[in-house]
């Protein structure tokens, strides 16, 4: 099995990753940071994100296992001082795997640009800082709402606890193939009017939007942000591909939600 490891700047990751370096190596395990079979990050949820993004064109075939050097995270089970662990289970690694559903985005333009096609792993955001955004909303085929208001967001279930939170969207299991929309400050009064609040669509329908007012647009997939000029339209909806994490253990995503947002779980529901 060949590894490969991405970490953030801080002191304390790339000290781990040193640590983790030697480790595997003094384990008979192999490093190769072109064509890995498992991408280890270490630093947060950001860190993983990048090695997404990195590691995109082996996404069908590669695992990812993050080790978190600060808070829980949502992509990162593994703490930075049970390394020795988490190398044990790579030397008896039985390729087990749990897979979660990501975000496809294909845009058009109105000029002769070719279609671009993105994948996002926590959500899709469309804004327009310089005017109001007004763009139509379809899902499949049938025209849904005009909004106008400072823009959208598409997130993947994963990433449901992440911007979209922020934008008051629901909480989505991650084992439900579903995309959510949200509205970033949307324009609501007795003449502009949209639905107000999130919206879930499943696997199997689509969103498109259809600017209106073409403006220079900010799209940010994840953390990369991609200025977007002439835009026409954008589809979402649930890619066929989906993220793989090595499943060496198993944190209950609502027990990972309770950690993160509310506090411990009571001692006794610990024992259980
Ligand atoms: P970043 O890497 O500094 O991350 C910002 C925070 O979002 C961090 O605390 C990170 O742990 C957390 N986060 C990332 N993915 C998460 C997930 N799936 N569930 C719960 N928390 C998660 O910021 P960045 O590099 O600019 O962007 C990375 C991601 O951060 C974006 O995809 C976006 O979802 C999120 N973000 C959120 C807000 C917000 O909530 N207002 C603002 C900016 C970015």
């Amino acid at each position: 099995m060949k590894l490969a490891i991405v970490s953030n700047q801080s002191t304390k990751s790339k000290r781990i990753m040193t640590q983790l370096e030697e480790k595997l190596l003094s384990a008979g395990l192999e490093i190769d940071q072109n064509d890995p079979d498992v991408v280890l990050t270490v630093g947060g949820d950001g860190t993983l994100l990048s090695a997404f993004h990195r590691y995109l064109h082996l996404i069908d075939k590669v695992r990812f296992v993050g080790i978190h050097t600060g808070h829980l995270g949502f992509y990162t089970d593994w703490r930075d001082y049970e390394v020795d662990q988490l190398v044990r289970s790579l030397q008896n690694d039985e390729g087990t795997s749990v897979s979660y559903p990501l975000l496809d985005v294909m845009l058009s333009y109105s000029d002769s640009k070719a279609d671009k096609q993105f994948l996002a792993l926590n959500e899709a955001t469309l804004r327009d800082f310089s005017k109001t955004m007004v763009v139509d909303v379809y899902i499949k085929n049938d025209f849904f709402e005009r909004f106008r208001g400072d823009g959208l967001s598409v997130s993947t279930p994963t990433g449901s606890t992440a911007y979209s939170k922020s934008l008051g969207g629901a909480v989505i299991h991650p084992r439900l193939n579903a995309i959510q929309l949200n509205e970033i400050a949307s324009i609501n009064n007795r003449v502009y009017r949209t639905l107000g609040s999130p919206l879930i669509i499943s696997g199997h329908e689509w969103i498109r939007i259809d600017i209106k007012n073409g403006g220079n647009y900010h799209l940010n997939i994840d953390h990369l942000t991609i200025p977007q000029s002439k835009l026409k339209s954008i589809m979402f909806s649930v890619s066929r591909k989906k993220i793989h994490f090595a499943s060496y253990r198993h944190t209950p995503f609502w027990r990972r939600v309770n950690d993160a947002f509310i506090g411990e779980f009571p001692k006794k529901e610990q024992d259980d």
